[in-house]
């Protein structure tokens, strides 16, 4: 039993159009899904991904309007690395983000709201998620997650669970990889900063990492056997969700790979309407009045 490496990312927005704006307008990636946080449906969870909204390549934000930046301290993500293919992808990214500061393998940038994030040439076997975007060439195009950095004081403390509970592989004195049947992803620890953390707009809420739909309930097990506290399986209706803190503190979900986005939309239609699950379908018109519109952003077609 493996998992397939990073399911997908979720973070805090305090400006859904802005959000849009970058990740699907600049990052040129695809949203998927635009519905509300099944936690609270007063506000959106914005989904974006590849063509097809695959587990590997989801980003997703929960909007809350107006909230103030928050910054990542200890038992947080504070960087989400994004694979792309070529060195000669990273001279395009470097261009059209007109920012960031560049090594020869990587670019480092924040999104709008100080979120860290990092383009990295990765070589791999893993499939390449790519979304369509006009002024993207496919080549160049983000190709899925990487991995995921965290602050901690102390990498040690997390290693037990990590090793012996989700079967990550060390891969150096703080880096582990999560490497199932198709795919990888990657947990590394730095060292925090003195200040502490403050959880808002542009910081990371938690990491979910790909589990086979029928072993969800063994990792879950696999959990409270490591001394972790994992929360009941919870239908998200395109996926379900097990939830529980790694000893750092950094919020940990195992979600299933199935059913998918595609459940519910035309997969040639994904993300265009706001979607409900059908348990908060009966919501839908006062969320219409009161969730901000937003809108795809223009794009130049050549
Ligand atoms: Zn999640």
């Amino acid at each position: 039993m493996k998992l397939e490496g990073i399911h997908h990312v979720s973070s805090i927005t305090g400006d859904a159009q802005a959000n849009v704006d970058f990740y699907a307008g600049v990052l040129g990636l695809r949203m998927v899904k635009k519905t509300v946080n099944q936690d609270d449906p007063t506000v959106y969870h914005l989904f974006y991904g590849d063509d097809k909204g695959s587990p590997g390549l989801d980003l997703t934000f929960f909007e809350y309007p107006g909230a103030s930046r928050g910054r990542a301290g200890r038992g947080m993500i504070h960087r989400i690395v994004l694979r792309v293919g070529s060195v000669q992808a990273l001279d395009f990214w470097e261009r059209r983000l007109g920012a960031g500061e560049r090594t020869r393998g990587s670019i480092l940038f924040s999104d709008p709201e100080g979120l860290g994030l990092e383009l990295r040439v990765v070589s791999t076997s893993d499939a390449s998620l790519t979304a369509s975007h006009p002024e993207i060439p496919t080549e160049h195009a983000i190709q899925g997650f990487e991995e995921v950095r965290a602050y901690t004081a102390d990498p040690d403390t997390s290693r037990n669970l990590l090793e012996n509970a989700l079967g990550f592989e060390r891969a150096g004195a703080a880096s582990w990889q999560a490497r199932g049947e198709k795919r990888g992803g990657r947990y590394v620890f730095d060292t925090a900063p003195g200040e502490r953390g403050v959880p808002g707009a542009g910081t990371v809420h938690h990491v979910a990492w790909a589990s086979l739909d029928e072993e969800q309930v063994p990792w879950r097990d696999r959990v409270i056997a490591g001394g972790a506290s994992p929360t009941p399986v919870i239908d998200r209706y395109w996926f379900k969700s097990v939830y529980f803190r790694e000893p750092s503190g950094v919020l940990f979900e195992i979600a299933t790979m199935g059913p998918g986005f595609a459940v519910d939309e035309d997969p040639a239609h994904l993300g265009e309407r706001l979607v409900l699950p059908p348990k908060f379908e009966h919501l839908r018109e006062r969320l219409e009045g009161t969730l901000t519109p937003i809108h795809a952003p223009a794009v130049a077609h050549s």
